[in-house]
């Protein structure tokens, strides 16, 4: 075991940074030299906001969605609309739709798509947590807020059909977001008209 060299330490975080998402070889790099100039207080803060990120995050025993205490603060909001259950692919399209500030219902996150290419089946995703709510809560509308690509669209239409035999109402998102769209980059004014506009599934 050779001692860490400033070099090594140096790539090492790069190579760290450049795995996350639209982080490319020149970010990294900046990133990387920008932390090296930071004062110890301010590295220190982000290490720890990285670390505790998922040490004190958990998944929501209801809706499935991320959160530090549970069930989550939409779950437990009383004020909300407990017979509308708006379901998304991953958390942050929660933080889209709950931006327009148009819904007032509860969420399911099925952390993911059914993709038979990918092997993702419906048994991959959190189908199952979602069925069992339907069954102990008066739910009257399922609103399907999948992505508009070929995943979304087939686990859209999966949930239709074996929500279909629960007799409650399921609709989609309206057509005004153009295909291939990640709810998460949707703009409000889209995603607004998109909600407001939904149609029986
Ligand atoms: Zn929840």
């Amino acid at each position: 075991m050779g001692e860490v060299r400033a070099g090594d330490a140096i790539s090492n975080l790069i190579q760290e940074l450049h795995k996350l998402p639209g982080v490319g070889p020149k970010s990294a790099q900046r990133l990387t030299y920008h932390l090296l100039r930071a004062s110890e207080q301010d590295v220190a803060r982000l290490a720890e906001a990285i670390l505790s990120l998922r040490q004190r995050t958990k998944l929501c025993s209801v809706c499935c969605n991320v959160t530090d205490s549970d069930p989550c603060p939409v779950c437990q909001n009383l004020q909300r609309d407990r017979t509308k259950i708006c379901i998304v692919e991953q958390p942050q399209d929660i933080v889209a739709i709950e931006h327009t500030g148009i819904y007032k219902g509860l969420y399911h996150v099925l952390h993911g798509a059914i993709s038979p290419t990918e092997g993702v089946g419906s048994d991959n995703i959190r189908i199952k947590e979602l069925m069992v709510r339907l069954q102990e809560n008066a739910v009257e509308e399922i609103i399907l807020a999948t992505n508009t690509n070929l995943e979304g669209e087939q686990t859209a239409m999966y949930l239709n059909r074996i929500i279909a035999p629960l007799e409650i109402k399921v609709t989609r998102l309206a057509r005004g977001l153009p295909f291939g769209t990640e709810l998460e980059y949707a703009d409000d004014v889209t995603l607004t008209r998109a909600l407001e506009e939904r149609q029986k599934f």
